[in-house]
């Protein structure tokens, strides 16, 4: 069967990025580069040793390793860390008999679901999770008060969708765990100020497609001994978890183009204008917005008036159900409204975007 005679709906992807619609945009350069990375050989431990170099170097830490996603990089993180240099324990990683250290804290409000619980990950990595505080939060001396002998990592999520009220920061985590002699694993995957972030770990994880925008990649960086200890891991669960050469020259090619593979908020302004028109109609309110954790996003929030015949609601449903899957931003739909996030958005989207709302609302 060819591709073309796949049976598929085109989306227009106004959500942002989101995993379940594919996640980023490949520029032309980073295809390129996976076109050299897929039509040559390479001896891949060389491959492997080269791309960690320049990812360490990118990213200022010792070392750095590349795994096929960010949740492949929490498993075998969480493995290296239960199994260190011993290769019995790598051969033997899920089996019961073997008596390793295997506990790994979280806290709860942590324990996120991110299309799939992290939880899941860590259990993967030989981990048994031991959640510490609860969903009201959670303090250092819970944290402290957590700490067997038998703790082998905690698990720190950096994410904007994590609840942060009532937790510890992640400097205050690192401080206390350094003192501990508990190595800290920090999921950054989603995040895009690599740089803050990756001083306060042991082991840092991100994604190589959601702000870098290469192909579907995760990215463990950190020290240069547990680096090491994620290595051994190839001849084990990382074997299921390995990048392919293609993947690796696109992400080192999207990593090379990042922040300028972004448009500025000028562009991001320019683009969302002709929205804007939508303030014609009767009921529906366009206002622009800066993102809520500061990040360098702006989006339209349309508003559907109240005494509608349709609600906020029924157009993202008529959206998602036209001849494109037109996603929106729907987090705040229960108050009336839904936003248009123009990361992966291009002009002509835009336009039909608007004349999908135009037509809904008045035909
Ligand atoms: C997206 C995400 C992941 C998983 O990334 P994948 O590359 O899809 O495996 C893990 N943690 C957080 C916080 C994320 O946002």
């Amino acid at each position: 069967m060819s591709v073309n005679k796949l049976n598929l709906r085109y989306v227009i992807n106004a959500s942002g990025r989101m995993t379940k619609l594919g996640v980023s945009t490949l520029s032309d350069e980073v295809v390129s580069a996976m076109k050299h990375g897929g039509q040559h050989y390479f001896e891949m431990e060389q491959l492997h040793a080269e791309a960690g170099k320049v990812v360490a170097q990118y990213l200022h830490t010792e070392a750095a390793f590349l795994t096929n996603c960010a949740s492949a990089a929490i498993i075998q993180s969480v493995a290296s860390l239960i199994t260190k240099d011993s290769q019995e324990a790598v051969h033997r990683l899920h089996d019961a008999d073997l008596e390793l250290n295997r506990e790994v804290l979280i806290m709860t409000g942590h324990a996120i679901d991110y299309g799939a619980p992290i939880k899941t990950m860590i259990h993967l990595g030989g981990g048994m999770v031991k959640e510490v505080g609860n969903e009201n939060g959670c303090t250092l001396a819970d944290i402290e008060k957590a700490i067997t002998d038998k703790t082998v990592a905690m698990v720190y999520v950096q994410s904007h969708y994590c609840q942060q009220n009532n937790m510890p920061k992640l400097a205050e985590v690192y401080s206390l765990l350094q003192h501990k002699e508990i190595p800290l694993i920090v999921d950054a995957a989603a995040e895009t100020g690599f740089y803050d972030h990756r001083k306060q770990a042991d082991l840092y994880i991100i994604s190589g497609s959601k702000a870098l925008k290469g192909p579907t990649s995760g990215i463990l960086a950190g020290k240069k001994e547990f680096i090491q200890y994620v290595r051994n891991h190839q001849v084990g669960i990382g074997r299921a978890m390995k990048i392919g050469k293609e993947a690796i020259f696109g992400l080192l090619k999207a990593m090379e183009q990042y922040p300028n593979n972004e448009r500025s908020a000028d562009e991001q302004l320019e683009l969302l204008q002709p929205i804007t028109v939508l303030n014609q109609i009767e009921g529906v309110t366009v206002s622009i917005l800066k993102d809520e954790a500061k990040r360098n996003i702006h989006r339209a929030r349309i508003t559907i008036g109240e005494n509608e015949a349709k609600s906020a609601q029924d157009v993202v449903n008529l959206l998602k159900n036209g001849p494109e899957a037109i996603y929106t931003r729907d987090y705040g739909i229960a108050q009336g409204y839904f936003d248009i996030d123009p990361r992966s958005l291009q002009i002509q989207d835009i336009q039909t975007i608007v004349e999908r709302i135009q037509h809904i609302m008045e035909g």
